[in-house]
């Protein structure tokens, strides 16, 4: 029985999966939040490269991914299927357990899929400088790697928590030669608002989006790039389900049941898109779980409406589950998943009931996580333990019926910058913050008051 599945360079995908034109329903278009309208694809030239915004709304099922992209991407594409054999046994249960994994790439996650993809077309259309928001750090380290293999500057604001927590991420993106600032910073008009009316916050995603947007669009020679929730995101990450699929079929299997942790959607996205591609023409028949935090439960408590992707109300507004663009959720270790939103592609299709949410605490995760490592021998990050959660769960729940369930999960990223939340577990003081109704009630207020179409 092979314990992992390799593909050679040259089975690395040529193009990219694009699911939008694939849709049973055109995606929602983003609007202006000046006009309420939606937005002028012109207006966005000035932070994205035009490549990008073509891909955002592209209507062609596939996108041709650069010679000079897949180049690179070879670094560490394709990445192993690993069969989860020693889980199985520890488990007792019939179930194939499969996991994708994505943490063998320089950074240690997914992130580079679409880093060095937006890196090279910023490049190739004159851009000198890249400005970008981080949470956990892993974005932040992606384009920073990016960046320095295609000659661009890159300014990174990194969310003041994680920033403090994750002083070794930081240490990473100086490595590839990056600036980094916590966010809120001094910096930009936005960071200084907020600082002003409270000194002490420990940011998010959603403000440091707003100073990395800000200083974009305040300076020609520089764009933006997100990390993840944008549709050109997603695209890019679906070498990861293009792989994972011909990977299966080398070994005769189907999967019964696909799962992938969601922050902002992009692995998540990356992963299953192909396989839903198959599910929507009635290829396949699947279960596809997107696992966030109980902390920051977007996907199962948000409420389906227009909002911004940031906390000033700078970007577009987003159609896509929310917990309000003013949510602050609790500094859990999963700082990867605190995010507010989610990436509009995802939401449709749980609004659809293609994509089933769940939501889990974070020392339930570890759990799952520590039991990983002590099989598999793979140190996960704390958000990839949300998938990792449900997989086991799916395999337990297959123990009982004695179904022979093919599972295969995405493992977004290693845990090796992390190890201090491990420490904390291990040593019993990582607690489970209680679900803030009322935070989440009182940033649902605040949402913005535009007619929505829908
Ligand atoms: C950033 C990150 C995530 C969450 O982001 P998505 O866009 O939802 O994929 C999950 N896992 C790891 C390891 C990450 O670095």
């Amino acid at each position: 029985m092979e314990r992992k599945i390799l593909l050679p360079e040259e089975e690395l995908p040529e193009a990219w999966f694009n699911l939008i034109p694939r849709l049973p329903e055109p995606p929602a278009p983003p609007l202006d939040p000046r006009t309420g309208k939606p937005i002028n694809p012109e207006d966005l030239r000035r932070i994205f490269p035009q490549a990008l915004i073509e891909q955002e709304m592209s209507p062609k099922p596939w996108i041709e991914i650069p010679e000079e992209v897949r180049k690179v991407y070879r670094l560490w594409r394709p990445t192993p299927l690993r069969r989860a054999l020693a889980l199985e046994e520890e488990l007792k249960t019939p179930a194939r357990i499969y996991y994708k994994d994505e943490s063998v790439s320089p950074p240690g996650s997914h992130k580079p899929n679409t880093a060095v993809a937006q890196a090279y077309y910023n490049k190739v259309e004159g851009i000198r400088r890249l400005a970008t928001e981080t949470g956990a750090g892993q974005w932040g380290s992606a384009l920073s790697f990016a960046c320095r293999l295609f000659g661009l500057e890159c300014t990174v604001y990194m969310v003041r928590v994680s920033y403090q927590q994750k002083p070794y991420r930081r240490t990473l993106m100086h490595l590839w030669g990056a600036e980094v600032y916590p966010s809120p910073s001094e910096r930009t008009e936005a960071g200084r608002r907020i600082l002003s009316q409270n000194p002490e916050t420990p940011g998010s995603l959603g403000i440091a989006i707003s100073e990395a947007v800000e200083d974009a669009a305040t300076h020609e020679d520089t764009n933006y790039a997100l990390g993840s929730v944008l549709n050109h995101v997603l695209l890019h990450q679906t070498v990861i389900g293009l792989e994972t699929q011909r990977q299966l079929s080398l070994v005769g299997e189907k999967p019964d049941v696909l799962i992938a942790c969601v922050g902002g959607g992009s692995n998540f996205g990356g992963f299953t898109f192909p396989f839903i591609g198959e599910i929507l023409e009635g290829r396949l028949s699947a279960e596809v779980l997107a696992v966030e935090p109980a902390s920051c439960p977007t996907l199962t408590k948000g409420v389906y409406t227009y909002d911004y992707g940031d906390t000033a109300g700078l970007t577009p507004l987003l159609l896509m589950h929310t917990l309000g663009h003013t949510f602050e959720p609790p500094g859990i270790h999963a700082g990867g998943l605190r995010y507010h939103g989610d990436a509009p592609l995802v939401c449709q299709l749980v609004k659809a009931g293609v994509v089933k949410p769940r939501a889990y605490p974070q020392t339930a995760c570890f759990e799952a996580a520590v039991l990983f490592a002590r099989t598999e021998g793979i140190v996960p990050a704390p958000e990839t333990s949300h998938a990792i959660r449900a997989a086991i769960d799916e395999a337990l729940k297959a123990r009982e019926t004695g179904e022979e369930k093919v599972i295969v999960f995405n493992f977004s990223g290693h845990g090796h910058f992390d190890l201090s939340a491990y420490d904390a577990y291990l040593e019993g003081q990582l607690e489970d913050y209680e679900y803030p109704e009322e935070k989440i009630r009182e940033a649902l207020e605040r949402l913005p008051k535009f007619p929505t179409g829908i």
